[in-house]
């Protein structure tokens, strides 16, 4: 039942299939073409009582799915923060749906559960983060998020001498979150999620570069001797910006703050030793997330949690049961997610990082930035664009002014929309709006491996056509 020949002619499909969809990517307009009624209509299928031939499954599923693909494996996708995938991580993440291990504990699972430690160990030492610290993979940064909250919510209220696993938050000490109006939205989730809701928040205003300033911190924790967690940025999602960690962690310690560091793609530029210098002191905070998914070009579901302090990361999360079985010394994944059964997700992370070693993750780090300068500078100098921020490294935002005389700022905004669609249509690139202080933007963004000049020439010309038509 189980020979060879019985997975053969299904997986060889599944590999053709990908193989024609990973390399004819410059073929392919890079945005979807099928509507949803089309999708739906294809995809749809009445429930059957009998099943369906695998050959035949994947067959239909590919032929239902066309047009509803996004083409952002390939080098010309630059929407929202959303990397490709690199050989080496496709592959073994095919291997890990293949090995099907559930990565829970060690017993479960031994090698995936090495090959965790492992890829946490070269992670911190990659992001040059304490080789103390705990970590976890989880599905992404919203999930690191959870996890590593979750962590500076045990030790805050630990300290508060209130136990929060056992007690929950009723009647608990009220904890308060302090960070920059520019943080993503998953951080405020994750609040939700974790029960000190979003009104626990209290958003501080950035500078001029999206940066918090120390004496507005500063300022903020003086107010009260509530237990805080101040949340900071290592890449913003609009201009990637990074707070001046040197300055900011030793104002929160000395306010006995938990310090959580968001660098979801950003903490990626500590491998560039270009970049480095922007993450400086990045290493003095209490916790940190980063995705793999996103810049490190990992197939999906990839996010890692980091926290200073393994007592309270554990004390948060650790999950004992009589039918688990334990092995001395190995280390069990369970006890640092939120989570039970998972994928063996690390496995892609060390294929990636051994696929590019130290210098392939800067250089490709460096590409990107790159790349992203120039699309940005170049579609600025556009007639009819401007650019509104360069990239501090790989996002960047550009504006479309409406030519009209008299036209107003929500002309503009409009004209914005406008152009980033049509540049969508041509299928030619694939870009993302967004509103930044006000104003309506096209973000740039790229963190794709195989972007190359090449496709930069082809977006930047796509963005000058749809800027010259006479109608636009
Ligand atoms: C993408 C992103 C997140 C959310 O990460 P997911 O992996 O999508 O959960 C959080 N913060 C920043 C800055 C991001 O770019």
């Amino acid at each position: 039942m189980t020979g060879r020949d019985e997975w053969t002619g299904t997986l060889q499909l599944a590999l053709d299939h990908a193989l024609d969809h990973l390399s004819g990517s410059d073929a392919r307009p890079v945005g979807a073409t099928a509507s949803l009624d089309e999708l739906r209509a294809r995809l749809g299928r009445a429930l059957t009582d009998e099943g369906v031939p695998p050959h035949d499954v994947i067959d239909e599923l590919v032929r239902d799915v066309e047009g509803g693909i996004l083409n952002s494996t390939g080098g010309r996708f630059f929407g929202w923060v959303i990397g490709g995938t690199l050989p080496a991580a496709l592959a073994a993440d095919w291997l890990v749906s293949a090995w099907d291990q559930n990565a829970a504990i060690h017993a479960c699972g031994p090698a995936e559960a090495v090959i965790e430690e492992v890829a946490g160990t070269w992670l911190k030492q990659l992001f040059g983060l304490p080789n103390t610290a705990s970590f976890a993979f989880v599905t992404g940064t919203q999930m690191a998020h959870v996890t590593c909250l979750g962590a500076a919510r045990h030790r805050l209220l630990a300290r508060a001498g209130w136990d929060v696993e056992d007690s929950g938050l009723f009647g608990a000490p009220a904890i308060r979150v302090l960070t920059s109006s520019e943080r993503h939205g998953s951080v405020e989730r994750a609040l939700r999620v974790l029960g000190l809701g979003r009104r626990s928040v209290r958003s501080l205003p950035c500078n001029d570069d999206g940066q918090l300033a120390p004496s507005t911190l500063a300022h903020a924790l003086a107010d009260s001797t509530q237990p805080t967690i101040v949340i900071l940025q290592a890449g913003d999602l609009n201009i990637g910006a990074f707070d001046p960690f040197a300055e900011l962690i030793p104002i929160a310690r000395k306010h006995d703050a938990w310090v959580h560091v968001d660098g979801a793609f950003g903490l990626w530029a500590a491998a560039s030793p270009r970049y480095r210098h922007l993450l400086r002191g990045v290493e003095l905070a209490d916790s940190w997330t980063n995705d793999g998914h996103k810049w490190l070009n990992t197939p999906f579901d990839c996010g890692y949690a980091f926290v200073a302090d393994p007592k309270a990361h554990r004390g948060a999360f650790s999950h004992r049961t009589s039918y688990t079985m334990f092995v001395d010394g190995a280390r069990d994944q369970i006890d640092w997610t939120p989570e039970w059964s998972r994928r063996g997700r690390a496995v892609p992370t060390y294929a990636a990082i051994r696929q590019l070693g130290r210098n392939g993750i800067a250089d490709l780090v460096e590409r990107c930035c790159g790349h992203a300068h120039a699309l940005v500078t170049r579609i600025g100098r556009l007639p009819g664009a401007s650019v509104v921020r360069e990239p501090t490294i790989n996002q960047g935002l550009v504006r479309f002014l409406d030519p009209h005389p008299g036209a107003t700022d929500m002309d503009h905004d409009r004209r914005t929309d406008a152009v980033i669609a049509a540049i969508c249509a041509s299928g030619e690139a694939f870009f993302g709006g967004t509103t930044w202080r006000g104003r309506r933007c096209m973000r740039v963004s790229v963190c794709n491996w195989q972007t190359c000049e090449a496709d930069i020439d082809r977006a930047v010309a796509a963005a000058g056509r749809v800027l010259g038509r006479p109608t636009m």
